[in-house]
């Protein structure tokens, strides 16, 4: 039973498990709490459930996705599906396709290349120039040993000028965080890449993946449940949302970093080792603005390289490009500088300006700010330089009877939606080698 506990809540808690186990056959299974309903959480739990525990997942907002959160949006006189959070399906996820499969859902080509953008305000650097230096810088982290920023890394190759700009904008935008805070290391190969490579998104919206997830688990998902505590008491793990406790005995915490590593966000222990991992974790920063086109446009990728925003027009799931223009705009300096925090007008009149060759619509655009979600207090994270590979494992590591998920936890896929699928994967197998219950 709960050894020790000092608050009057869990002197009810105590109580009520006292009174015994509401149903017999529940007393079996494994009951298992995943905090979370993003796509980490929801792989977590949907590999626990198959392996037989009783899972219950609690999450603080009304939908589930977390950053994965699709939207109609009008445009042309149409209704177009846009990506408030993440957008792009890249090379090499896996998981994501895996599940997609599973789920029966299609992946449909977004017609242009996520990894190529034109950097209209630096008429003189053209994609390919960037291309070809973005390979040398790659090509130097592999050569090179030390914990290096992307900033060093690019001194190195002696890059400098309007390229350099332009680099460090299109690698600043990818990454949400400045060239100096984060390791050169891996970060060139994913995020931001510039081999011309497709990218995909889920037909009818990404977030189909992550309803499709939830309704396949038995249990559903309690939203609206906001989790305040994760404590551990002996072997069991008592999880407060909204001022109940409840007891399980295990959980999964597949919560945004920003949201765990803020003690005001979550009273959670959190050893040591784990701590140190986390100081060199990034949190990067983006903000979104969609605008609706009153004529259909071809595809296109255009950044404006002083104001770290991108802009995109891309197929729809027709195959037909959706009248809808798109702009990403990442790194909170540069964020604030074009007034998010006061709301869309800056950016919307530069992206205006960036844009002459569209016809939008004069209707007021869409902003999307991550920075003030608080429950996602942030975009998604970055290594700093000196990053190593035992902070990957210590980041991964349970404690006791909780387990972390999310995509701040996968070594390779950082900051992506495929990492924090990855993430709740490995959360889910490391918790079940360890359930003794289901093994006997
Ligand atoms: C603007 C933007 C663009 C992006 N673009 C891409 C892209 O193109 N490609 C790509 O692969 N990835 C992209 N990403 C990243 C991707 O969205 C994330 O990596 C991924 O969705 C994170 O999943 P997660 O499960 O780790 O976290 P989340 O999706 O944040 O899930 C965590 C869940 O926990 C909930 N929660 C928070 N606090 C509490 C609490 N106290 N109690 C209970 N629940 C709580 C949240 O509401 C949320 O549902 C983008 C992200 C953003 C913001």
């Amino acid at each position: 039973m709960l050894s020790r506990c000092d608050s009057s809540s869990c002197i009810r808690l105590i109580l009520r498990v006292d009174a015994g186990p509401a149903d017999a056959e529940g007393d079996d299974m494994t009951r298992t709490a995943v905090v979370g309903a993003g796509l980490a959480g929801l792989a977590a739990a949907t590999e626990l459930v198959r392996a037989g525990h009783d899972v219950t997942v609690l999450e603080a907002r009304d939908r589930v996705g977390g950053r994965v959160w699709s939207e109609a949006f009008r445009a042309a006189g149409g209704s177009h599906v846009i990506e408030r959070g993440a957008e792009f399906v890249l090379g090499g996820y896996e998981t994501f396709r895996h599940y997609c499969r599973e789920h029966q859902l299609e992946l449909v080509d977004t017609g242009m290349s996520y990894y190529v953008r034109t950097p209209a305000d630096r008429p003189g650097v053209s994609t390919d120039a960037m291309a070809t230096l973005g390979r040398r810088a790659a090509e130097a982290v592999e050569a090179g040993n030390g914990a290096r920023s992307v900033a060093d890394v690019l001194d190195e190759i002696g890059v400098v000028g309007d390229t350099r700009e332009a680099l460090e904008s299109r690698i600043e935008m990818s990454t949400a965080v400045r060239v100096d805070e984060v390791t050169a290391e891996g970060t060139l190969e994913h995020v931001a890449s510039f081999n011309p490579q497709p990218s995909w998104r889920v037909g009818g919206g990404n977030q189909r993946l992550p309803e499709a997830m939830a309704s396949a688990l038995p249990g559903g998902i309690r939203l609206n449940s906001k989790v305040a505590a994760v404590v551990q008491h002996g072997d069991t793990v008592v999880i407060t949302a909204d001022g109940e406790p409840e007891p399980f005995d295990y959980a999964v915490v597949a919560l945004p970093f920003g949201v765990v590593n803020d003690p005001a966000s979550l009273r959670i222990d959190i050893p040591t080792r784990k701590q140190e991992a986390m100081s060199r974790v990034v949190q990067g920063n983006a903000a979104k603005l969609h605008f609706s086109l009153e004529e259909v446009p071809s595809t296109s990728a255009v950044m404006s390289v002083s104001g770290r925003f991108w802009t995109w027009t891309a197929n729809g799931p027709g195959g037909a490009v959706a009248p809808v223009l798109n702009c990403f705009g990442g790194e909170i300096g540069h964020l604030l500088r074009l007034g998010i925090d006061q709301g869309a007008r800056e950016w919307e009149s530069q992206v205006r300006e960036l844009r002459a060759d569209l016809v939008m619509s004069r209707a007021r655009a869409l902003l999307t700010s991550w920075p003030f979600d608080p429950l996602a207090r942030g975009a998604y994270t970055a290594h700093a330089p000196g990053f190593s590979a035992a902070d990957a494992d210590a980041l991964a590591a349970a404690h006791g009877r909780v387990y972390f998920a999310g995509e701040y936890i996968d070594p390779e896929f950082t900051g992506l939606m495929e990492g924090a699928l990855r993430s709740g994967h490995g959360a889910a197998a490391a918790l079940l080698a360890a359930d003794t219950k289901v093994a006997a």
